[in-house]
């Protein structure tokens, strides 16, 4: 995967971490406006049952003191018939004069129910007959006539029509306790679907935050394959494919940094070119491949020899470096002849079975102060160049 892929993998997450993100907000705020919606709609609804239960106190509060006042008249109306005591008249005239105040304060409280305006319109007729009986009785025995005030209450005239007018109230107040449980049913379904609508919320908010929770691992393991990608783009820039040595580039950049921190530092440094000899003839006789195959093992062998501070390059084809910090020219000399008689006494054994003996020739230049790394190289290259001229495998030191 090229940088340019590896660039555009990485828009593409975070353009995805992005919507992620708006989507939370948008959702979160839905989640917000619909809990506030179902508070206020179960407040709305707290409210219109207390308004309904007080109303229906009212009505029946109001209905009990319709029946109070009437009975107060009909024990006024009794009493001063049988002690003709106008003190009785007193309960008598507040009973009348408040039961037809009371029965239409009655009737505006209920009159909105359709059920209840026949019964009000039937007790304000009825209250108005009783109260007309009683008022008849009172006013004969005020005229003496008790014996047709007497006659008047055995004809039942005022029992029919106080029975009439207690049934009426009985109803009426029958019919509000009958509204009440009606609404207050109606009430705990709409309280019970409020309850549903928060635990379909409080379902929806924790998948919401599953999802969330998802998008970051997703995220995250996004970001942890690119992070991957660049780390293998990184060693693929810098490694030899082959031998999972440094490659040239990287190599020189490694030979800088040291030439760089001996300078600073004086301390010595020493570079070893070296070339394997007569490998043409290794692929001649082990095909390309088996020439692989050396190089490979060659690389190997070269990275157990060397040590461990030491850095090992292929510069190209069969073509190696060796870079020793702080080895002086006595110790890069014995280093590299070590390298050497080590890959001489060995014997490579191919995948295809066959031996395979190589000798390497080294070059090795000791770095002066103040030289520029191509005068380093070159120097390194000469002596490897006398090594081959020599007879190859063998050391060099350059000059
Ligand atoms: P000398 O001792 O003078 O170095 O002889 P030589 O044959 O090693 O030298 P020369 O430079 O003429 O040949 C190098 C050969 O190495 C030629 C080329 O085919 C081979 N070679 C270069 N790179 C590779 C590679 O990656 N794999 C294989 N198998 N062979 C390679
Ligand atoms: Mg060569
Ligand atoms: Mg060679």
């Amino acid at each position: 995967m090229s940088r340019k892929q590896l660039s555009l993998n990485d828009q593409q997450a975070s353009r995805q971490r992005h919507i992620y993100g708006f989507s939370a907000v948008i959702a979160l705020a839905l989640m917000l406006v619909a809990i506030t919606i179902n508070a206020i709609h179960a407040g709305r609804m707290r409210k219109t049952a207390e308004g309904w239960q007080m109303r229906t106190m009212q009505v029946l509060l109001t209905a009990e003191q319709v029946r109070s006042a009437a009975n107060l008249a009909l024990r006024g109306e009794r009493g001063y018939l049988i002690t003709n005591d106008n003190e009785f008249l007193e309960p008598y005239i507040q009973g009348s004069r408040e039961a037809p105040k009371l029965t239409a304060e009655l009737r505006a409280r209920a009159q909105d129910n359709a059920v209840h305006r026949p019964l009000l319109a039937a007790l304000e007729t009825r209250m108005e007959r009783y109260l007309g009986v009683l008022g008849r009785t009172v006013s004969l025995v005020r005229q003496g006539r008790n014996a047709d005030a007497v006659a008047m209450v055995k004809s039942g005239a005022g029992r029919r029509e106080i029975e009439a007018v207690l049934a009426l109230i009985d109803r009426i107040e029958a019919e509000e306790r009958r509204l009440l449980a009606e609404r207050e049913a109606i009430n705990a379904a709409a309280a019970k679907a409020t309850q549903i609508a928060d635990y379909a919320l409080a379902g929806v908010a924790f998948i919401f935050l599953m999802i969330v929770a998802w998008a970051g691992v997703r995220a995250s393991q996004a970001r942890m394959t690119t992070l991957a990608m660049e780390e293998q783009l990184r060693r693929a820039a810098t490694t030899d494919e082959l031998t999972g040595l440094l490659n040239r580039r990287a190599f020189l950049a490694a030979l800088d940094t040291e030439i760089a921190r001996s300078a600073r530092s004086g301390a010595p440094l020493a570079l070893a070119l070296i070339d394997l000899d007569h490998f043409k003839s290794v692929n001649d006789r082990f095909g390309h491949a088996g020439g692989d195959e050396v190089l490979r093992r060659f690389a190997e062998l070269a990275r157990e020899t060397m040590r461990t501070g030491d850095v090992l390059g292929r510069l190209g084809g069969e073509e190696f470096a060796v870079l020793m910090p702080d080895t002086d020219q006595v110790e890069s000399g014995i280093a590299g002849e070590r390298l050497r008689d080590g890959i001489a006494r060995r014997r490579i054994i191919l995948s295809s079975g066959a031996l395979c003996g190589v000798t390497i020739s080294v070059g090795v230049a000791h770095y002066h102060p103040g030289e520029e790394r191509d005068r380093l190289i070159l120097r390194a290259d000469e002596a490897l160049y006398d090594a081959k001229d020599s007879g190859r495998n063998r050391t060099r030191l350059a000059a």
